[in-house]
């Protein structure tokens, strides 16, 4: 049985919870290797404590979620049926009645919670969300290898951003240009790619429009790339012509910070000094108050995961762990500049996975 099922089902059993759904689209990749977003149709895995599970989807996508290797059993459920029902009749044939059942509280809503309980009236629910969150914190070799391919996406993603710059191309434009590229080689992007210009970038959640780029711009460009299941997130600030000493003051205030925590990261160590080291650099530049959210973000089948990398988080770092490091410095007069780097915890250190130069590039 795979392990990640097994791991649900010892928590059950020593929870003494009967079963399990679980209803995420990430979550379902994670334990079966079937990506599939079903918008409004119902989609789900059941974990019995004892009983091997079974998954729920549009029939439709059984061939699919077969063929993506589940090996166990599958019902479809067709768009004229009640899905819960087809679901509730073949749990019931399988394990009887539920009396306490554990749930994503985080995903299915409270509709949802209310059709499944018309089967199960008189059962307990508890929430399971937090032992997946767990489970998928800690990064296996085979993650790992997709994780690398997503960064090697994105640093190409950014070498197409930089050839594409060009006095008087807008920001979208630009942007275009490496969604084009990455959709060419057969990949999607994680998220909205950023490419902002100027002062826009100043704006840490900017919205990349149709302003032209010029000389002495500085150009940010945030994005991700998604390999098998599993994202990249990358950030790269560049300079078009020679920047000002006040740009290269404020990038070097970033670099350092970027290269600050990369240098403290091992295992064992907080979370939270990592966010600290950044922020030391950026504030010793005199930058501080401009540095105004976390320095990063866990990272996998999700483009944000925990572990959450700020100033409050005492979690000591473990190898396999994977997150972002990315400073940022918004001043509305001068410069906005973040270098966002993926990385891994190895035994002794960190693995960059990003890999596209980070000392200023001036095109
Ligand atoms: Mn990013
Ligand atoms: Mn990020």
């Amino acid at each position: 049985m795979s392990s990640k099922v097994e791991q649900i089902q010892k928590y059950l059993q020593k929870t003494g919870v009967e079963a399990a759904f679980i209803t995420t689209p990430e979550n379902v990749f994670y334990l079966s290797g079937f990506l599939s977003d079903p918008h409004e149709r119902l989609l789900g895995i059941m974990i019995f404590k004892d009983t091997a599970p079974l998954m729920i989807c549009p029939k439709m996508e059984v061939p699919d979620a077969k063929a993506a290797g589940w090996s166990y059993e599958v019902i479809g459920h067709d768009d004229k049926e009640d899905a819960w029902e087809v679901l509730a009749t073949k749990v019931a044939s399988l394990v009887g009645g539920i009396q306490s059942l554990a749930i994503e509280k985080s995903h299915l809503t409270v509709e949802r919670l209310e059709l499944l309980q018309r089967f199960y009236p008189n059962s307990t629910v508890s929430g399971i969300d937090q032992l997946l969150t767990d489970m998928r914190i800690v990064k296996s070799e085979d993650e790992l290898v997709k994780l690398r391919e997503a960064a090697k996406l994105a640093d190409y993603a950014i070498q197409v951003g930089c050839d594409e710059l060009a006095e008087g191309k807008t920001e979208l434009e630009v942007l275009s240009a490496i969604e084009a590229a990455i959709l060419k080689k057969g990949y999607y992007m994680s998220f909205d790619t950023m490419v902002l210009t100027g002062l826009n970038a100043a704006s840490p959640h900017g919205t990349p429009g149709n302003t032209k780029i010029k000389k002495g711009d500085l150009v940010l460009f945030d994005l991700g790339v998604v390999y098998e299941g599993y994202c990249s997130d990358i950030t790269r600030t560049v300079a078009f012509g020679e920047p000002g000493e006040d740009q290269k003051a404020v990038y070097n205030a970033v670099l350092n910070a970027n290269l600050a925590a990369i240098e403290l990261a091992k295992p064992g160590v907080p979370v939270m000094d990592l966010d600290k080291a950044a922020r030391d650099q950026i504030s010793n530049a005199g930058f501080g108050e401009y540095f105004t959210h976390r320095l990063g973000h866990g990272l996998g089948i999700g483009v944000h995961e925990i572990p959450s990398i700020h100033g409050g988080n005492e979690l000591p770092l473990v190898e396999g762990m994977v997150f972002t490091i990315e400073p940022g410095v918004y001043k509305g007069d001068t410069a906005g500049v973040r270098i966002e780097d993926d990385v891994v915890v190895t035994k002794d250190g960190l693995e960059i996975l990003t890999k596209f130069p980070k000392e200023l590039q001036i095109f």
